[in-house]
């Protein structure tokens, strides 16, 4: 009853502020004390069933909280897992200003690409109320988020980045074809000289130092995963968990999808074809 009636909170756009002390929750990470030494008396607190925010604005907030459950719902289902018996939370700290924003980055190390800073499960965004199209970008962050807590922190990079992007496009278009606006998932094809063969892109721990090539990664990257989910969609699921548990990658490819793949240069060959066409996905996505 809880969950549902917190649920319902969020969806009619409200937060109900509560103090620090009384949040579900209430146990901060070392950057999380930091960001509130930033403003320290003008903090607001709230809680929805699977996350925690710290924020200075109600109206800034609550749209984050809508967004934050909805994904939150379509990845566990996605990926078959349910955290919502836990008694921890995910946090995420929103803030307004760019000089604010400027003086946590100071204290925390930075996704440089997607302007979030996660640590130890807590997510740190800003969000500008000047700005009315927000995108995908909250999405990609919180899927991370979600991710993490799913899986623990041992998902390799292009796994998670990949996904992140794949769950980004597909939430972003789901969320606004639920209100009512017209909104189709977004793939982009990997320009055929830029296409990093599959050994290349899944032993990669960090991005590309070529900007030109930090496009094609991350495209290449939600491309892999968008190719894996449809090959078999709870196979993903089992190879997933398996490479968060530090399996190889054919290890867990033959748990999570038997005989379908003989190799990896025969899912390297299928692959680069899906890779960069343009067509990447259909409307069944
Ligand atoms: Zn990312």
């Amino acid at each position: 009853m809880r969950g549902s009636a917190v649920a319902q909170d969020a969806a009619d756009g409200a937060l109900k502020e509560i103090p620090l002390q009384s949040l579900s929750d209430h146990s901060l990470t070392p950057l999380g004390q930091a960001a509130m030494s930033i403003h320290p008396t003008d903090w607001k607190h709230a809680e929805t069933a699977n996350f925690v925010y710290h924020y200075f604005h109600g109206f800034i907030a609550a749209p984050v909280s809508v967004e934050a459950e909805f994904y939150y719902r379509v990845i566990s289902k996605d990926l078959e897992k349910d955290t919502t018996q836990w008694e921890r939370k995910s946090h995420i700290f929103i803030f307004e200003t760019n000089e604010d924003w400027k003086e946590f980055q100071k204290k925390g190390a930075l996704d440089p690409w997607t302007g979030g800073i996660h640590s130890q499960g807590s997510l740190f965004i800003q969000r500008n109320p000047e700005l009315k199209f927000k995108g995908s970008t909250l999405g990609h962050e919180i899927t991370h988020l979600v991710i993490e807590r799913f899986f623990g922190s041992g998902v390799p990079l292009w796994l998670n980045e990949g996904y992140a992007e794949y769950s980004a496009s597909r939430c972003y278009a789901a969320f606004n074809r639920a209100r009512g606006y017209g909104a189709r998932p977004i793939s982009h094809p990997v320009p055929n000289d830029l296409y990093i063969p599959v050994a290349l892109l899944i032993s990669m721990l960090t991005y590309p130092q070529d900007v030109a090539q930090v496009g094609a990664f991350y495209n290449e990257s939600e491309r892999l995963v968008r190719f894996l989910e449809r090959a078999d969609k709870h196979g993903f699921g089992v190879f997933l968990d398996a490479m968060s548990r530090g399996n190889r990658f054919e290890t867990a490819l033959n748990k999570g999808f038997a005989a379908k793949f003989i190799s990896l240069d025969a899912l390297d060959r299928e692959f680069k074809t899906y890779a960069t066409q343009q067509n990447g996905f259909s409307n069944a996505d």
